[in-house]
């Protein structure tokens, strides 16, 4: 299952040096007093009044949580899953992308939440996860892509939409595989799994191709598919993985970017050896840039940075190389997701965007989980006029979904409990009372 760790909402503080690119939006927004909250649909926000209400006390939130697998899908449903899940198919995903895109979200990243959760069996064949998430780019990226370019009054305004793909969920015995992925006795599943990924990335290739006929000014991508990044121990398989794709698919232009956890000491050695790799064949790199999900899981912690400021610094410095190659003359990447929710982080990327040509600014996009840090995307759009923003949209079958949701709870109850429960109540009881009054 998805292991993503993610940071929460917390309140909005002054920035740092970054100066707003639209000081009026902000001083409109901080003198009506409107929040991040104001921007939710209000079931959204009556779902962050559950969450508050069961992280008011840790003993409250062990029982919810020790209760949840017992609570009925419809209850659930009816109360947190529209904040962190798209759906459960693809009709209700593009209904997703429309209230995303009322917040000024213009696009997603699509994760199918079925895999194994030991790296052993996937819970469906893995044919049907491939042909469903071969749907989600023609039935969900494309048509809302291109609905979103169609009102947008610059092309290259609205970011690309964006399938995850994770490896652990297309192939069996993912984990042996990838761990082995050298061994000749590994081979012929190693090739299944490329196999699986390129019959996914043809079809986000074959769609760039019909859009760039439509909208030839586009500088970016219009969909792509994206390598997620996996437990240590597998990710030399996955580089390979990611490799051999962007080899096949990313000549001259974009289709695929691959994952790097900045939290990895080898991490800043790996950017650069896939640099020279891509020079060397001339192919193009297109890089997410992630710390890492796996910090409490991973067996061997030595092949993490000690601290967390080594993180943090390795993080921004990766941004800061990736956006200096993608602005150089002969850049090696030519795509950047900015994924965290980490606002530092974020508002540096920002301030090195604000400088970069227009290119380059279309082709670094800023990501967050949907549900997650919603105060920092709110923040990044309307304090500094971020138009590149997307969100990680999780969807599929009810029952994966809601292991899903029962960890966005936990991490999202620390955040709350460590911003106190009952403030963030009386924030959403506020955003509930100003939306009352201003319908009557
Ligand atoms: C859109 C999106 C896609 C993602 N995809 C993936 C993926 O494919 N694979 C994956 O592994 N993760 C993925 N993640 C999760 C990501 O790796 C982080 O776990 C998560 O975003 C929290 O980090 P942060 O940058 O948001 O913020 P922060 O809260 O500032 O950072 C927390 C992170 O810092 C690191 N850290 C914490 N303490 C220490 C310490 N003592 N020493 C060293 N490092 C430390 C850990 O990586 C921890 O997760 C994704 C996140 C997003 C938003």
């Amino acid at each position: 299952m998805l292991r993503l760790k993610a940071l929460v909402s917390r309140p909005l503080r002054p920035g740092p040096a970054l100066r707003p690119r639209a000081p009026l939006v902000a001083h409109r927004l901080q003198s009506s007093g409107k929040s991040y909250l104001d921007s939710l649909t209000t079931p959204e926000l009556l779902g962050y009044g559950v969450i508050g209400l069961a992280t008011l006390s840790k003993s409250t939130l062990n029982t919810v949580i020790s209760l949840f697998p017992y609570a009925p899908l419809w209850l659930v449903k009816l109360l947190v899953y529209r904040n962190y899940c798209g759906g459960d198919n693809l009709a209700q995903v593009l209904q997703t992308g429309d209230r995303l895109a009322q917040r000024g979200i213009q696009n997603m990243m699509l994760s199918l939440t079925i895999e194994a959760c030991d790296g052993t069996q996937t819970s469906v064949p893995v044919s049907q996860i491939v042909e469903q998430t071969q749907q989600s780019i023609s039935q969900v990226l494309v048509p809302h892509t291109a609905k979103m370019i169609s009102k947008a009054a610059d092309i290259n305004s609205v970011p690309p939409g964006y399938v995850a793909l994770k490896p652990t969920g297309l192939i069996d015995d993912a984990a042996e595989i990838l761990r082995n992925h050298n061994n000749a006795k590994y081979d012929a599943g190693y090739q299944q799994l490329l196999s699986n990924c390129r019959d996914i990335c043809r079809v986000v290739a074959q769609e760039n191709e019909k859009l760039a006929k439509q909208y030839p000014g586009r500088t970016a991508p219009f969909v792509a598919a994206v390598i997620d990044a996996e437990r240590s121990d597998l990710q030399h398989g996955v580089y390979r993985l990611q490799r051999d794709l962007f080899r096949e698919f990313n000549h001259g232009k974009i289709n695929v970017i691959g994952t790097v956890q900045m939290y990895l000491q080898e991490s800043s050695h790996i950017l650069a050896e896939e640099e020279k790799l891509a020079r060397k064949d001339g192919y193009l790199l297109g890089w997410k840039l992630v710390r890492g999900a796996y910090i409490h899981s991973e067996p061997d912690r030595t092949v993490i940075f000690a601290t967390k400021q080594e993180t943090d610094q390795n993080y921004d410095a990766g941004i800061a190389a990736s956006i200096a190659n993608m602005s150089s003359e002969k850049p090696a990447v030519g795509h950047l997701v900015v994924a965290s929710h980490n606002r530092e982080s974020q508002l540096k990327a920002t301030q090195l965007l604000q400088k970069a040509d227009a290119r380059v600014r279309a082709n670094v996009v800023l990501g967050q989980l949907l549900g997650m840090a919603d105060n920092i995307t709110f923040e990044l759009m309307n304090r500094y006029d971020v138009k590149n923003v997307i969100k990680y949209v999780p969807w599929g079958p009810p029952k994966e979904t809601k292991e899903y949701l029962l960890r966005r709870l936990e991490e999202n109850g620390d955040a709350v409990r460590s911003d106190n429960g009952w403030p963030f109540l009386k924030q959403v009881a506020k955003a509930l009372f100003r939306r009352l009054r201003h319908q009557s």
